[in-house]
C-alpha cells in the first residue's frame, strides 16, 4: 500500500446492514472493501489475496473469527487483523491479540472508533514498509532484509522474522547507538497501549537475542538501557 493506491480491506461479518454500513463509510473514506459473512469463505478469500487489514467478527458461521486469524498465521501471512466482536470480554481480547491479532474493538462501537483504529494500523504498517524499504541490516555476521524479514543468522540459520520482531529491530535501527524508549517501540510498533506491560518489548528482544546474539545472556548488539529502553549497537559492545 502506498499513499496513491487505495488500501483493501476485507470485512468478515455475518451481520449484514452492520457490514454494510462497515462498507459503505470505508468508502467514504477512500478504502476499498468487500464483504464475507461466512467463515470459511473468508478464510480462503484471506489466503487468496492480498488485502491491506481484515475486519474480522469472532462470531461467524462456518469457522470462528480466532482460527481464522490462527490459520492465516500458521499459513505465514501477516496481513493486519482488527477483531471485531459483541463479546467484550478482556478473555477474549487476549485470545485476540495471542491469535495473532493487531487490535480488537467491542461492539457496539462507533464508525468513527473503527475508522480511527484502522487508521493507525495501516499507518504502523505503511512507517514498517518504508522503514524497511531496501534495507538491509547488519550487525554480529547476521544479515536481516527488514522488508522481507528474511534473516541469514551468524551461525548459517536461515529464517524470516515475525512482523513486530522486524517491527522492534526496525525501531531500533532508525538510531542505531542511541537508546530507544520503551514508548516510542510500543507506539511504532504496537500503536496503543494493547498489552498490560512493556514485558511484550523484553520477549521480542529475548527472542531476537537468542538467535542473532552469539551468547544471549551477554548480548554485544542488542543492549537493555535499564529504566528506559533498548539500544543496538551495530559494532560489537562488551555487555553492560
Ligand atoms: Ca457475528
Amino acid at each position: 500500500m502506498t499513499a496513491t493506491t487505495k488500501a483493501r480491506i476485507l470485512i468478515v461479518e455475518d451481520e449484514q446492514d452492520l457490514a454494510e454500513g462497515i462498507r459503505e463509510n470505508l468508502h467514504d473514506e477512500g478504502y476499498e472493501s468487500e464483504v464475507i459473512g461466512d467463515g470459511e469463505a473468508a478464510l480462503a478469500r484471506a489466503l487468496e489475496e492480498d488485502f491491506d487489514l481484515l475486519l474480522l467478527d469472532v462470531m461467524l458461521p462456518g469457522l470462528d473469527g480466532f482460527t481464522i486469524c490462527e490459520r492465516i498465521r500458521q499459513a505465514g501471512r501477516d496481513v493486519p487483523v482488527l477483531f471485531l466482536t459483541a463479546r467484550g470480554a478482556l478473555d477474549d481480547r487476549l485470545r485476540g491479540l495471542g491469535a495473532g491479532g493487531d487490535d480488537y474493538l467491542p461492539k457496539p462501537f462507533h464508525l468513527g472508533e473503527l475508522l480511527a483504529r484502522i487508521e493507525a494500523i495501516l499507518r504502523r504498517r505503511l512507517w514498517l514498509k518504508r522503514s524497511a524499504a531496501g534495507s538491509v541490516l547488519s550487525f554480529g555476521d547476521n544479515q536481516i532484509d527488514l522488508a522481507t524479514r528474511e534473516v541469514k543468522a551468524w551461525d548459517g540459520a536461515h529464517f524470516e522474522l515475525t512482523t513486530r520482531e522486524a517491527g522492534v529491530l526496525a525501531a531500533l535501527a532508525a538510531e542505531p547507538g542511541k537508546t530507544v524508549t520503551r514508548e516510542t517501540i510500543l507506539e511504532k510498533v504496537w500503536g496503543r497501549d494493547l498489552l498490560p506491560s512493556t514485558r511484550a518489548i523484553l520477549t521480542i528482544i529475548e527472542s531476537l537475542r537468542s538467535r542473532l546474539e552469539r551468547e544471549p545472556e551477554a548480548p554485544r548488539h542488542l543492549h537493555t538501557v535499564r529504566g528506559v529502553g533498548y539500544r543496538l549497537s551495530l559494532e560489537p559492545e562488551d555487555p553492560q
